[in-house]
């Protein structure tokens, strides 16, 4: 057993074991979402510590110290995992291995690996369907779900515009005021300057004059 030597199913893993425990963490090669296996607690220094516990016994933990070569409570500060384990007993680098093999096995299950680009991924990274990774195989749904939802936008802009076309319709069958020319509204007052809407129906053609008209607009004939 060497130091070191842990070959992860991914590259992408951060050692966050201490001498107290161990724990590791696994990211999707995508989106870089970080799964944290659950902590193993070392049993190497358990042992320690309930020697230490004892007090009394204080030959026994300097005869485990010594056996080991370990620095108790000295880490050093560096991300090269051998050298931060350096000092750690033989005990605790069996116990490491072990407890990385089974935070894989755990971490395993929260990532899929796309066989086309062998990407580890994480479950939202992940084209069920297809087998692939989002990068290599778009999920088909959320392509679609887009794609309605441009439609939908689609619709309403063309929906708008054309009740912009039929109130324009409205608009332009509304009669227009004879005082001050610009669209009256349905009333019998002018909505645009007040004056009085009091139009008369040619007997003939049926076509609205103003009340002031003597003769029809359209046909011609006599209002009277
Ligand atoms: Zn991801
Ligand atoms: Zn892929
Ligand atoms: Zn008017
Ligand atoms: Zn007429």
């Amino acid at each position: 057993m060497e130091q070191g030597k842990l070959i992860g199913f991914t590259d992408n893993f951060a050692d966050n074991s201490t001498e107290a425990g161990f724990q590791f963490t696994f990211y999707c090669d995508i989106c870089r979402e970080g799964y944290k296996t659950g902590f193993i607690e070392a049993k190497s220094y358990k042992k320690r510590k309930f020697l230490q516990g004892l007090g009394g016994i204080v030959s026994a933990v300097t005869q485990i110290a010594g056996q080991y070569g370990v620095g108790y409570g000295v880490e050093k500060a560096t991300d090269v995992i051998t050298e931060r384990f350096r000092g750690m007993s033989p005990e605790w680098h069996k116990e490491h291995e072990a407890a990385f093999e089974i935070a894989q096995n755990e971490a395993k299950n929260h990532f899929h690996r796309c066989p086309k680009c062998t990407k580890w991924v994480c479950e939202n990274d992940w084209n069920e369907q297809e087998g692939l990774c989002t990068l290599c195989a778009p999920r088909v749904n959320v392509e679609v779900a887009a794609a309605k939802a441009q439609k939908a936008v689609q619709d309403i802009r063309e929906k708008a515009a054309s009740t912009q076309i039929f109130t324009g319709e409205i608009e332009s069958k509304q009669t227009i005021c004879p005082n001050c020319g610009k669209p009256a509204g349905e009333g019998k007052f002018c909505s645009n300057c007040g004056a009085p809407l009091d139009l008369i129906k040619c007997p003939k053609c049926g076509a609205k004059n103003n009340a002031s008209a003597r003769f029809c607009g359209e046909c011609g004939t006599r209002l009277s």
